[in-house]
């Protein structure tokens, strides 16, 4: 699934097949696990008795085999795992507990970041992993899931615009090696993609696209079930694809870029600019645009305007992402899709204008419909991915 894969002996990679498989079906038996991975019952004998005895699949009753014959089901208990997931969203960090299938069992909002109190934030969020660790035995890994664009080989984002703190701050360095459980760092919209590939019963297609519109703009894309990474870790920055050549500059030195229409930051400077929520200056982000929704929701027509602004430049990038990625499926989310069927009317209308028609009839676009935040579910899914492809990371299994 993931960059990594190319790097696995043949013994793990068929051992994390036999864990995916069992993860997407539920409870198989070993001569259908045999059948649909292509491999002897010798071979699966052998590898599934191994995670057996390492308590990482389990036997359960016996199902319906061949010729009604009963035979013994192998299961891979998602409950019974955890991951700890972090999110990054420059002002906002959340942090959460999720089980294997990305149900999230807890999660908590840290007190809002300024520039002035990341050290703070790096330190409370290592207390509380630490805390959780204390409490929970069955905790596997932790996700984190940071904005892009993020050097990956490096550790650390280029560019956070408008919370230029976070540049300085090397995520691998902050986190790992301290904890007893493996840290994995991955850009916040690509995070997101993983999270509605592994989450999302919607979801049954491998060409898919994240498309994170919240405090920053960010994609991540998975084709034929793998992350597009770019050399540095750096690819699919929507966010500062220029849609306007002579428009606003951007932090990342270019100019017209996409987040600088439609963030949140964005679109929160424009609330303030026209008035349209009380006491909008002094509100963070989210909660501006949350206010914004609720008034075009309750009828405001100026309030009703904007969304449909932000709708309208959501589907310029939308039509981009066509244009370069070919996506089966567009996934909006994060902030933005709190405006709902207005936001989404208003990028089809964009996409049905400027998109070609082959592709337009060959794509959904909807909003994100996952239970947790897909972004905090993507911190989860991140460390999931991990524990799925490099299974003797985690356990003795080898
Ligand atoms: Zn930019």
């Amino acid at each position: 699934m993931q960059h990594m894969t190319s790097q696995r002996t043949v013994s793990e990679s068929n051992r994390s097949h036999i864990l995916e498989h069992l993860y997407r079906n539920g409870v198989c038996s070993r001569a259908q696990i045999a059948q649909a991975l292509n491999l002897t019952p010798a071979a699966i004998t052998k590898i599934t008795a191994r995670l057996i005895d390492a308590r990482v699949i389990e036997e359960t009753g016996g199902i319906e085999g061949r010729k009604n014959r009963r035979s013994i089901g192998l299961t891979l208990d998602t409950d019974r795992f955890h991951v700890i997931s972090v999110k990054f969203a420059r002002s906002i960090v959340q942090m959460g507990i999720f089980d294997l299938n990305g149900g999230c069992l807890s999660s908590q909002t840290l007190p809002t970041v300024t520039d002035e109190t990341i050290g703070e934030t790096l330190q409370a969020i290592r207390t509380n992993i630490q805390t959780y660790l204390e409490h929970d035995d069955s905790i596997l890994a932790v996700g984190m899931a940071v904005p892009g664009p993020y050097l990956r080989d490096v550790g650390r984002i280029a560019v956070v615009s408008s919370m230029q703190g976070w540049r300085k701050i090397n995520f691998l360095r902050e986190f790992a090696d301290r904890f007893r459980v493996p840290v994995f760092v991955e850009q916040d919209a690509r995070a997101g993609v993983l999270a509605h590939y592994l989450f999302d019963s919607v979801n049954t297609c491998d060409n898919l696209a994240y498309y994170l519109v919240g405090e920053g703009v960010g994609l991540g894309v998975m084709e034929n079930g793998e992350l597009i990474n770019g050399s540095l870790g750096a690819a699919t920055e929507i966010g500062h694809i220029s849609i306007d050549v002579n428009g606003r500059p951007c932090d990342c030195g270019n100019v017209g870029c996409l987040e600088r229409y439609c963030s949140a930051v964005a679109v929160h400077e424009e609330i303030v600019k026209r008035r349209l929520v009380a006491h909008a200056s002094s509100m963070n982000h989210a909660r501006a645009c949350t206010a914004l929704f609720a008034g075009a929701q309750d009828g405001d027509r100026r309030a009703q305007e904007l969304v449909q602004e932000v709708g309208h430049y959501i589907g310029y990038g939308c039509v981009t992402i066509f244009n370069a990625f070919n996506p089966q499926r567009i996934v909006i989310g994060d902030i933005m899709s709190q405006g709902g069927a207005r936001l989404l009317t208003a990028v089809r209308e964009v996409v049905n204008q400027r998109a070609i028609p082959e592709l337009n009839d060959s794509t959904t676009i909807a909003l994100s419909h996952l239970s947790a935040d897909a972004t905090l579910a993507g911190g989860a899914a991140t460390a999931i991915i991990q524990f799925l492809e490099h299974p003797s990371t985690f356990f003795d299994v080898s």
